[in-house]
C-alpha cells in the first residue's frame, strides 16, 4: 500500500503522521490544514485566537464557535468528573510558576493564595452559545487539545478520505487509526521516563495512546527539587503524587489526554480507583519509585522493555 508522511510544527510540538492507501496524500494534507483551523481556535497564546478573544473578554459573556463550545464543555465535564484534577482554568498558575515564558520561578504562597482565587472550573458559565469567565481568569486546553485534535484527524482522515491505515504522533501523543498495513496491531513505543530509552512497547488498533510525563516540561529549583509542568489545582503547586508518567489508552482521545492529566495529579490510588469506576480506557503508571502499574485490559499487549521496573496488573 502507498505510504505518505507529513511532519509539521503545531500546537508547541512536532507532528508526525504517517497514513496508507491511495487517498493517504490528499487526507494528510487535509489533516494539516484541520490542525491549522483548530490551533488558530484553542491557540493560548496566539493574539488572534478565538481562545485569547475569550480569555481576554474582561469578564462578559462571549458568543463562541462550535468547535469551542464542543471542547469546552468537554473539559467541564471531564473536570467535573475528575473531581478537579482535570481543570481547563489552572493558567494563571501554570504561569506563575514560569511553564509559559520558560523564565521559571518557584512563586511563593501568598502569590499562589491570591490565584487560586482566579482558577476552579466552576468560575466558568457556558449556555448554549456563549461562554462567561470572570476577569482574571483564563482557559488553557494545553491538557486536553492534542487528544481532541487526534480524535478530529481520525474521524476526518476515516470518513471523509476512507483511510483505515494510519498512524498519528502529535507531540508523542498517538492517535493510530486501523491496523498496520500488512494487518498487524500498530506497535506504539512508550518512553522511560528517567532516559531517552523505551520504557515498553504496547500494541494497539484504532485507539489513541496518551501519555503525560513530569520529564515533558520541568526545572529544577534550588534545594534540588524538581517542579513539573502539571499542576494539581487543589494547591497551585506542581502535582507531587509518586507518579512519573501515565500512558491512558481508549478509543477516544480527548478523554485519553484529559485523564493521563488528571490520574497524574490523583497517583496510584486514586488513578486506580478511578479506573475501577470509570470504562473506556486503560492505563500505564509509571512512580518515582520504578515501580510499574499495568491495568488488566492491556496487560497481554504491554511488553516491558526497561527491566529495572517490577511490574504489577491491576485488576477490576
Ligand atoms: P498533558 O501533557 O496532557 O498532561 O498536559 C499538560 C498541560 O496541561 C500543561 O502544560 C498545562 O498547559 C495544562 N495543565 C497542567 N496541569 C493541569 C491540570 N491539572 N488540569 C488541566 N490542565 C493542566
Ligand atoms: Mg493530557
Amino acid at each position: 500500500m502507498e505510504e505518505q508522511d507529513k511532519t509539521l510544527f503545531a500546537m508547541d510540538t512536532w507532528f508526525s503522521l504517517t497514513a496508507y492507501g491511495e487517498n493517504a496524500g490528499s487526507a494528510l494534507d487535509a489533516a494539516e490544514r484541520e490542525v491549522r483551523r483548530l490551533e488558530s481556535l484553542f491557540s493560548v497564546t496566539d493574539p488572534d485566537s478565538e481562545l485569547y478573544a475569550l480569555n481576554h473578554s474582561g469578564g462578559l459573556a462571549v458568543a463562541v464557535s462550535g468547535d469551542m463550545a464542543q471542547l469546552l464543555a468537554f473539559s467541564l465535564e471531564m473536570a467535573e468528573e475528575t473531581d478537579g484534577r482535570f481543570d481547563p482554568t489552572i493558567y494563571p498558575l501554570l504561569t506563575a510558576w514560569g511553564f509559559t515564558t520558560q523564565e521559571y520561578r518557584v512563586p511563593g504562597q501568598s502569590e499562589i493564595d491570591q490565584l487560586l482565587t482566579l482558577t476552579g472550573y466552576a468560575l466558568i458559565e457556558q449556555t448554549e452559545k456563549n461562554v462567561e469567565i470572570p476577569e482574571g481568569t483564563q482557559l488553557d486546553f494545553g491538557a486536553v487539545a492534542k487528544g481532541y485534535t487526534g480524535d478530529r484527524l481520525a474521524a476526518l482522515m476515516k470518513e471523509e478520505y476512507g483511510i483505515s491505515s494510519a498512524l498519528l504522533n502529535l507531540g508523542g501523543n498517538v492517535q493510530a487509526i486501523g491496523r498496520r498495513p500488512d494487518g498487524t496491531p500498530w506497535r506504539i513505543g512508550i518512553r522511560d521516563p528517567y532516559g531517552e530509552d523505551m520504557l515498553g512497547v504496547l500494541e494497539v488498533e484504532d485507539a489513541a495512546v496518551i501519555t503525560s510525563g513530569g520529564y515533558e516540561r520541568f526545572f529544577t529549583g534550588e534545594e534540588g527539587k524538581t517542579y513539573w509542568h502539571i499542576i494539581d489545582p487543589a494547591t497551585g503547586h506542581p502535582a507531587d503524587s509518586g507518579l512519573i508518567s501515565v500512558t491512558v489508552t481508549g478509543k477516544e482521545g480527548a478523554m485519553c489526554d484529559a485523564l493521563s492529566t488528571a490520574l497524574f495529579v490523583m497517583g496510584v490510588d486514586g488513578a486506580a480507583d478511578y479506573w475501577r469506576t470509570h470504562s473506556g480506557f486503560d492505563m500505564i503508571l509509571v512512580t518515582e519509585q520504578d515501580e510499574l502499574y499495568v491495568t488488566e485490559g492491556i496487560a497481554e499487549q504491554f511488553d516491558v522493555a526497561s527491566p529495572q521496573f517490577s511490574i504489577k496488573i491491576l485488576n477490576r
